[in-house]
């Protein structure tokens, strides 16, 4: 099927009523024509411009959002646990609930209670080429490869807008590198030391698989998790070419990660992990 915003909105309605006692306000919804997400939520906090630079406003409620991609072919019940998953996110944004990570415990937890109450489906993510995705003549991993490839950066907002909106889905190549400063999008390493500190490497694009090898080497990591990030925060630290750390409060951290898009490597590709 391919879902129009009637159905994505009566959607929204009828699981709103069964699964959240009807506590969500309405929101906006949008179609996208995106082969890199089947749905997304993002948030957008209003920014005021002082001296030539963006500011946003940490207190002003932010422009909320849900994203469906009609670029697939789902069934009802795939496509109605796509819009469950972003109204979960959204919930959990709405409550002040949102977990330090896209899929952290809150997530999941309100995810299983919702599955097993209403024998739904939802997942965390929809693996590039399952058969829950049914994408219409491509390969398996013809979803990220194709955005990778073409440097495309997807429905990326105003260069320095702070949301989710875009992907990137650079391999390090240069195409993709320009994009991506250009939308004013940073790949940023999350790394936990087992010195119970934890660091941020902001990366230069072209070196997204260098320091993937070099950071555990300069410096005692226990994990680490890498981000797209379109937040101006993390203007402030130097694209490096080479492996450093640097220090970031948990709070910091957590307050500026809401927007970013969680990333991962696949083989040679680096891309977007999260597709719903
Ligand atoms: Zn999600």
């Amino acid at each position: 099927m391919t879902p129009d915003l009637e159905y994505i909105q009566k959607a929204f309605d009828r699981y709103n009523a069964l699964c959240f006692r009807g506590e969500l306000p309405g929101i906006r919804l949008e179609l996208s024509r995106a082969r890199t997400y089947l749905g997304r939520y993002e948030e957008k906090r209003p920014q005021v411009r002082f001296l030539g630079r963006r500011f946003s406003l940490p207190a002003a409620e932010p422009q909320r959002l849900i994203r469906i991609s009609t670029a697939f072919d789902l069934t009802p019940e795939q496509q109605d646990d796509v819009i469950i998953h972003e109204m979960i996110h959204y919930y959990l944004a709405w409550k002040g609930l949102a977990d330090r990570v896209p899929h952290g415990p809150h997530f999941r937890q309100l995810m299983e209670a919702i599955n097993s109450r209403f024998g739904r489906h939802i997942v965390v993510r929809y693996k590039m080429g399952a058969p829950a995705v049914g994408q219409q003549g491509a390969s398996a991993d013809g979803q990220t490869g194709t955005a990778s490839s073409q440097g495309h950066t997807g429905q990326t907002g105003a260069a320095g807008s702070q949301g989710t909106a875009g992907h990137l889905g650079a391999a390090g190549s240069r195409a993709g590198g320009a994009a991506a400063s250009r939308a004013g999008r940073r790949i940023i390493c999350v790394s936990h030391l087992r010195s119970g500190e934890t660091g941020v490497t902001v990366c230069a694009t072209t070196r997204v698989f260098y320091l993937r090898r070099a950071l555990p080497r300069a410096y005692n990591i226990k994990s680490s998790e890498w981000y797209s990030t379109a937040d101006p925060f993390f203007a402030r630290y130097p694209r490096s070419n080479t492996p450093k750390i640097y220090r970031i409060s948990p709070e910091d951290l957590s307050r500026h990660l809401q927007g970013a898009v969680r990333m991962a490597f696949k083989g040679r590709i680096f891309g977007p992990e999260e597709t719903a």
